[in-house]
C-alpha cells in the first residue's frame, strides 16, 4: 500500500521562496572588489535572482545548460546560485586558482555556454579565450562604472543585464532529480572529474547541514563561509543559511587575510565560521600578533584536511570557540562526518575531549560508511583496524558527469570509493589515516602522514608541517617531515625528531626533517603533496 502524502519536489527555488517570505529582512553582507562592505537583504537578493532568471531566458538557454562562474564569495555569486539553478540550468562553479590547462579542460568538458566572471579574473579568461570557443559570452560581475577593458568577445555587464529585468518570475516546477550544480574535483590525479548535484541531493544535504550535531544553524546565527563558493558549494552554506534565515557574511577576495576576517567577524557579530585549516592558521596568527580575541564567535567548522590538535586547543582555550571538525569531499556534497560529543561522552577530561576532537567525526544520517581491506573484507569498528573508506547515501555521487561509469570509483554493490584510509571507533567516530596515495608504505606497514603531521604541528616552533614518503632501499618508503617554522621560533632537526618519542610508534618516527620557507598549497588551501614530492624527488635520506 502506498502512503498518502504529497510528493512535493525538493527544489532550490523553494529555498529562495521560503527565505524571501520568512527571512526577507535578514542581511547579506559582502566584501567585493568595488565595495568594502556591501549590504542588502535576503528579499533584495532573491528579487535580483529572479531578475537574473528573466535575463537568462533572454540569453536563449535551455534546461540543463551549464552556466559557469569564476568568482569570489559575494552577493552577486549568491544570486547566480539561485537564479541559475532555480531556473533549471546548471550552476558550474569554477576554481580560479586552477592552472590554465585545467580551466580549458573543465570549461570545454562541462560545455559551459556563458561564464559569469569577477573583473579580476578576466585576464585569466583572456589568455585561454581561443581554446574555449564553445562559450558564447561572458558576464562581468560589476556595474558599468567599473567595467574593465577586455579583448573578449560578447561581454556583458552584470548590473546592466540584471537591472533591465523585472523581478516577476515564476520558478519552474522541475523534476527534483534534475541537475542543479556542477563542481569539478581538483584533479590531483588525472583530469578533473565533474560532480553533478541534483536539486534533491542539494536540499537533503542542506536539511542535514542545519541540524544541531552538524552545523547547528538557526535564524539567530551570523555565518561567515570562508570556504569558497567554488569549493563544493561552500559546504552547502548558501542553501542551509537561507533555509533557516541566518545572516550571511561573505568575505569576497579577502579569504586568506587574517586581519580582514577578524574585522568582519568582530563587526558583523559572526557566530559561526567555516573554512579549511590553512585559513584559520592565518587568522589565529593575526590574532596572536595583534592581541585580539574572538568574543562573539561560538563555533567553527573546519574540514577539508586534518585539523591540528593545537588549533582546536587554541580556539577553545584562548577564544572559547568550539571547533567542529568535518570530513567530506566534492563527491559527497561534501558533508560526511562532523565531530560533536555524543551523549555519555560529556564527562571526558579536557585532554580526552581534545583527543576526540582531532578525529573527523561521526557519520551524519544520510551517509553510510564502511572500511574494507585490500580484498574488500569489511573491517571492525574498533578504532584500530584501518581500511579503504567507502560511502553511500543521499548526497553522494552515483557517477561523474560525462564519464558514464568510466572512472572506476564505485564498487559493484554501489558504494563510492573515497580514496581515503580510515579507522572507525566503537562510538562511530571516523579518523582519517591518510589518502590512499599519500600513505607511506614502509616495509609492508602503512604509516599515516596525517598522524605525524598532527604531532609535528603541536610543537610550538612549527607553523605548518607535511610528511611525504621518500624512497628507501630497504623499507621501500620512509617518512620525511617538511616543516615551516613559526615566526621568530627556532628548533633543530634533532629536537623535532625527539618530540615524536612516545607520541607515535618508534618505527613511524620520520627519518629526517627538511625546513622550508613555505609549503605548496592547492587552490583550496590544502598542502599539495604531489608538488612536494616533486620538490623532494632527488632527496636522499641520511644513512
Ligand atoms: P580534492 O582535495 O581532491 O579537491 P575535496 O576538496 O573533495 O577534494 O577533498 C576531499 C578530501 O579531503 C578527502 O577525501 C580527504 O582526504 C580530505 N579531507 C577532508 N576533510 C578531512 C579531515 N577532516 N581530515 C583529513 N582529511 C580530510
Amino acid at each position: 500500500m502506498r502512503g498518502l502524502m504529497m510528493n512535493t519536489p525538493l527544489l532550490i527555488s523553494a529555498i529562495a521562496e521560503h527565505a524571501a517570505r520568512y527571512h526577507g529582512g535578514r542581511e547579506i553582507v559582502s566584501v567585493t572588489a568595488d565595495n568594502p562592505r556591501h549590504r542588502y537583504t535576503v528579499a533584495e537578493a532573491m528579487a535580483r535572482a529572479r531578475q537574473l532568471a528573466n535575463a537568462l531566458v533572454k540569453l536563449g538557454l535551455s534546461k540543463g545548460d551549464r552556466v559557469a562562474t569564476i568568482a569570489w564569495n559575494d552577493y552577486r555569486h549568491l544570486e547566480i546560485y539561485y537564479g541559475v539553478s532555480g531556473s533549471g540550468y546548471v550552476c558550474h562553479t569554477i576554481n580560479p586558482r586552477l592552472f590554465a590547462e585545467q580551466l580549458v579542460f573543465i570549461i570545454n568538458h562541462a560545455q559551459d555556454r556563458w561564464i559569469f566572471v569577477d573583473p579580476m579574473f578576466l585576464p585569466l579568461i583572456e589568455k585561454i579565450a581561443d581554446k574555449i570557443t564553445g562559450v558564447e559570452g561572458f558576464v562581468v560581475l560589476t556595474d558599468e562604472a567599473h567595467m574593465p577593458d577586455t579583448s573578449l568577445q560578447n561581454v556583458r555587464c552584470y548590473e546592466t543585464l540584471v537591472g533591465a529585468e523585472s523581478s516577476d518570475f515564476a520558478w519552474p516546477e522541475l523534476d527534483e532529480n534534475s541537475a542543479a550544480a556542477l563542481c569539478y574535483t581538483s584533479g590531483t590525479t588525472g583530469d578533473p572529474k565533474g560532480v553533478l548535484y541534483s536539486h534533491r541531493s542539494t536540499l537533503l544535504h542542506a536539511y542535514a547541514g542545519v541540524a544541531p550535531d552538524v552545523m547547528n544553524l538557526s535564524s539567530r546565527d551570523n555565518v561567515l563561509p570562508v570556504v569558497p563558493l567554488f569549493h563544493v558549494n561552500a559546504w552547502g552554506i548558501p542553501y542551509s543559511a537561507l533555509m533557516v534565515g541566518a545572516k550571511l557574511v561573505l568575505p569576497g577576495p579577502k579569504m586568506g587575510d587574517g586581519e580582514t576576517l577578524y574585522a568582519l567577524m568582530d563587526s558583523e557579530d559572526v557566530t559561526l565560521a567555516l573554512g579549511v585549516p590553512t585559513v584559520w592558521l592565518a587568522l589565529l596568527q593575526y590574532m596572536a600578533k595583534a592581541g585580539k580575541r574572538l568574543d562573539k564567535l561560538k563555533s567553527t567548522i573546519i574540514g577539508g584536511a586534518a585539523v591540528p590538535r593545537s588549533m582546536i586547543e587554541e580556539f577553545r582555550d584562548k577564544h572559547d570557540v568550539e571547533v567542529r571538525q568535518g570530513w567530506g569531499m566534492t563527491e559527497m556534497s561534501p558533508l560526511g562526518t562532523v565531530n560533536t560529543a555524543k551523549a555519555g561522552l560529556e564527562s571526558m577530561s579536557g585532554d580526552e575531549q581534545l583527543d576526540l576532537a582531532t578525529k573527523a567525526g561521526r557519520g551524519i544520517f544520510g551517509v553510510e560508511m564502511r572500511i574494507v581491506d585490500a580484498d574488500g573484507v569489511e573491517q571492525p569498528w574498533d578504532g584500530v583496524a584501518y581500511g579503504a573508506l567507502q560511502v553511500r547515501g543521499l548526497w553522494i555521487c552515483s557517477d561523474y558527469f560525462r564519464l558514464e561509469g568510466g572512472a572506476g570509483t564505485h564498487t559493484p554493490d554501489g558504494w563510492f570509493e573515497t580514496g581515503d584510509v580510515a579507522t572507525i571507533d566503537p562510538h562511530g567516530y571516523l579518523a582519517i589515516t591518510d589518502r590512499t596515495k599519500d600513505v607511506i608504505k614502509s616495509g609492508g606497514e602503512w604509516i599515516s602522514s596525517i598522524e605525524l603531521e598532527n604531532v609535528a604541528t603541536d610543537h610550538s616552533a612549527v607553523a605548518e608541517a607535511a610528511v611525504i614518503g621518500v624512497a628507501h632501499p630497504k623499507w621501500t618508503e620512509r617518512p620525511l617531515l617538511v616543516v615551516v617554522k613559526a615566526e621568530g621560533q627556532e628548533v633543530s632537526k634533532d629536537d623535532l625528531l625527539a618530540w615524536f618519542d612516545g607520541k607515535v610508534a618508534s618505527w613511524c618516527v620520520p627519518d629526517d626533517v627538511a625546513f622550508v620557507e613555505e609549503l605548496p598549497h592547492t587552490a583550496t588551501g590544502k598542502v599539495k603533496k604531489i608538488e612536494l614530492r616533486k620538490q623532494f624527488a632527488d632527496y636522499r635520506l641520511p644513512d
